[in-house]
């Protein structure tokens, strides 16, 4: 079963085109890693996924069902963004909740759900305390618990390490793979970190300009770069 299928999704902004012809399926399961230098359009493809942005063109399927037409809250996904975007005025709690109070999810499933996120997460212990009295890994595992009580089927993550320092990103992408085996749902997750690409993904697909330069598994794409450019993301040093 393919969990995310893009069939010539195309995205213009204006006379701008960012996106170009991109064709790529995600299996059930697996955790698809996208990168490319900075404004290639890795998070516009993000958010034609998400729904946060229309496609120009093509079609967007996710679980076999074209979502184009779909609003984001209805597509079964859900995304963690490179800032927290946490309520300040919230508990721990309270952010993970807020979207299954929305969801009017009955006030038991909000629980448990939360009960379980905050115990994978570690965060058992903060569940009263208000974002301003965390260290900034555990807001971003807030974010994260955020994302995974709504139980999605497809988990979108924009650079979420980008904003960590060096010890608590290898902690945290340790702690992402973790949650993939452990919840075995299927992951697009956007980084320009080489060594979390290498590490943390099945497939590998990597932009350009817009374009999809190659996809490949880690080891595919670091022995066989389909040229310089890819080589210089994530090849062998030669
Ligand atoms: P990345 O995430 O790979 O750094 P983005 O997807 O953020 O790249 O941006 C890709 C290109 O699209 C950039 O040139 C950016 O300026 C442009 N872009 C993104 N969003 C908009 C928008 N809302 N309006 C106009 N241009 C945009
Ligand atoms: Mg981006």
């Amino acid at each position: 079963m393919t969990a995310l299928k893009l069939t010539n999704v195309c995205k213009s902004f204006g006379q701008v085109d960012v996106l170009k012809n991109i064709d790529l399926e995600v299996e059930e399961g697996e955790f698809v890693v996208f990168v490319g230098p900075s404004g290639c359009g890795k998070s516009t493809l993000l958010r034609v996924i998400a729904g946060l942005e229309d496609a120009t063109e093509g079609t967007v399927e996710i679980g076999g069902q074209i979502v184009n037409q779909i609003p984001p809250a209805k597509r079964g996904i859900a995304m963690v963004f490179q800032s927290y975007a946490l309520y300040p005025h919230l508990s721990v709690q309270g952010n993970m909740a807020l979207g299954l109070k929305q969801e009017k999810q009955p006030r038991q499933v909000i629980d448990e759900r939360v009960a379980m996120a905050g115990r994978m997460l570690s965060l058992e212990d903060y569940l009263d305390r208000r974002p301003s009295e965390l260290s900034g890994g555990q807001r971003q595992r807030v974010a994260i618990g955020r994302a995974i009580v709504r139980e999605p089927k497809l988990f979108l993550f924009d650079e979420p390490l980008s904003n960590l320092d060096a010890a608590l990103r290898m902690n945290t992408r340790i702690e992402i793979a973790r949650l993939h085996r452990q919840l075995a749902a299927s992951m697009v997750y956007v980084t320009h970190d080489q060594t979390e690409a290498m590490t943390l993904a099945d497939k590998i697909v990597v932009l350009r300009d817009g374009r999809v330069e190659q996809i490949g598994s880690p080891m595919e794409l670091y022995n066989d770069p389909a040229n310089q450019f890819v080589a210089g993301f994530l090849g062998a040093p030669s």
